[in-house]
């Protein structure tokens, strides 16, 4: 039990602590006797998913949630004890996360299905999927113990599911240890043939980096530029083969497989710290990027430059305590108990996560965990829904959202030819009203062209911008035509 007390914040509550022990001591003595394929007692299995959720710095409930997340299903505990000793959320979150765990994965095309299912239950409290996120970490932790037929599907799917959602809510952390864990199950020749370029590369490429390291913590104390830390990084390994593969396997073109970190007080800090960095070494061109005045589309904030010293190319990444955690964790950085640093200064602007930048400012406004999280469900999903393409792509789109703007969020060249939308396997009208989990397909068709009813049908205002753009540029003529006919 210490090893999950400890990862509590130590400012927590004794009442809220005591409850964690709580859920503790009840879970051990359902679980009593069960044994997961390892042979290990299972109750093993919910403390490790609950050390999970306090790692991310998860509150209470959830914390003593992923304790009992098995036990309505593998256990004799009924919802009523749930209910009388552990409230009403923890309830609620043990029985969402227990409905999930029905989902049956049968195959790639299937996981739109999944997604689709991890959605809904995150617009109803976002701490069941994370809870699912931090069980699906423990069982590919423990991967080998399965059976063979059955780890090549479970890694598939932790990849192309569980792995894929942790990035989409920013936690590349999460992301990264899930990928890492399944690689070698998932894609068993080209984990091999990853592992061994890695092999060769990490070693030296080690070395370099710490002589870096010394030289510019040096140099930061020489200039009195304060600072939290410095370390290297190690890429995941499964990052490393996307890229590896993107550059036809020319490790060359990998520079960052071992990097630099600095995390600096302030983002004027971090400007400066770059400044020292280009003065004790030569830049390389082009591989310069100002990631905090223009954030990566998923809000991802930092400096990177890659120096050539004495020893090697080094690439340094330079970034501030508040963005190096939310690159980190995510939206899991939102529910934090701990104090938070109070640097304002990074400002995700993306569309793409404009929802995480306002669930920050809620977070901003709403200090308390538990209010938030009832802000959250109530304003901030009321008025989205998520859809997705066939192959599983998650668009979200504002309530009252069409096809139409489906189309055009995807492509304006798909929105431009639209000439048909089935809508969950149905063939729809453009103008009808999506709704949260639909998935759309849109027929294309290269005679197709805009008219004006689609500024009807669109509810998004880049989807009208763009139609009314095609018109006034093409389409007035084609109308005309039609007319004449
Ligand atoms: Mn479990």
């Amino acid at each position: 039990m210490e090893d999950l007390l400890t990862l509590l914040p130590p400012s927590l509550p004794v009442p809220e602590r005591q409850r964690v022990e709580r859920a503790y001591t009840f879970a051990q003595m359902k679980h009593r006797g069960q044994l997961r394929n390892s042979g290990e007692p299972y109750f093993l299995h919910v403390v490790e998913v609950a050390k999970n959720c306090a790692r991310l710095d998860m509150d209470t409930d959830t914390v003593a949630a992923a304790l009992l997340h098995d036990t309505l299903e593998d256990t004799e505990a009924t919802e009523e004890e749930l209910l009388e000793q552990f409230g009403e959320t923890v309830l609620f979150l043990v029985k969402g996360v227990t409905k999930l765990g029905k989902l049956k994965y049968q195959g790639r095309e299937r996981h739109v299905e999944s997604l689709r299912k991890f959605f809904l239950a995150m617009a109803e409290d976002i701490r069941v999927l994370i809870i699912k996120l931090a069980d699906r970490l423990h069982n590919v932790q423990t991967l080998e113990h399965v059976r063979p037929e059955k780890q090549r599907r479970i890694a598939l799917e932790t990849i192309d599911v569980h792995a894929a959602l942790a990035g989409r809510l920013g936690m590349e952390k999460l992301k990264g240890e899930l990928e890492d864990q399944a690689f070698p199950y998932a894609y068993p020749a080209e984990y091999q043939k990853t592992k061994a370029i890695m092999d060769s590369i990490v070693p030296e490429a080690k070395q370099t980096v710490q002589h870096a390291h010394a030289v510019i913590e040096k140099t930061l104390a020489d200039f009195s530029v304060p600072y939290r830390s410095v370390h290297s990084r190690i890429k995941y390994t499964y990052s490393t083969y996307r890229k590896l593969e993107k550059y036809l396997w020319n490790a060359e073109h990998v520079y960052d497989i071992v990097a630099l970190r600095v995390i600096a007080e302030t983002v004027a800090d971090c400007y400066q710290i770059l400044g020292l960095i280009h003065m004790l070494w030569k830049p390389i061109p082009k591989r310069i990027k100002d990631y905090i005045a223009l954030p990566k589309p998923n809000g991802y904030q930092s400096l990177h430059t890659s120096v050539l010293t004495e020893h090697g190319v080094v690439e340094v990444q330079i970034r501030t305590e508040d963005m190096h955690r939310e690159a980190e964790m995510g939206i899991a950085s939102h529910f934090v108990y701990k104090e938070a640093s109070r640097d304002n200064s990074s400002q995700p602007t993306s569309k793409k996560w404009r929802w995480l930048d306002e669930l920050k400012e809620l977070h901003e406004v709403v200090r308390d965990p538990s209010a938030f999280l009832q802000q959250l469900q109530l304003d901030f999903f009321k008025d989205r829904i998520f859809v997705f393409s066939p192959k599983g792509d998650v668009i979200d789109l504002p309530e009252g959202a069409s096809p139409i703007d489906f189309a055009y969020a995807i492509h304006s060249d798909v929105g431009h030819s639209t000439s048909a939308a089935r809508i969950n396997g149905k063939m729809g009208s453009l103008g009808d009203t999506l709704h949260n989990g639909d998935i759309i397909e849109i027929v294309t068709n290269k005679n197709a062209k805009p008219s004006n009813k689609w500024v009807e049908y669109a509810k998004t205002n880049s989807a009208r911008r763009k139609i009314r753009a095609h018109i006034s540029e093409h389409g007035g003529m084609f109308d005309k035509l039609f007319l004449k006919k």
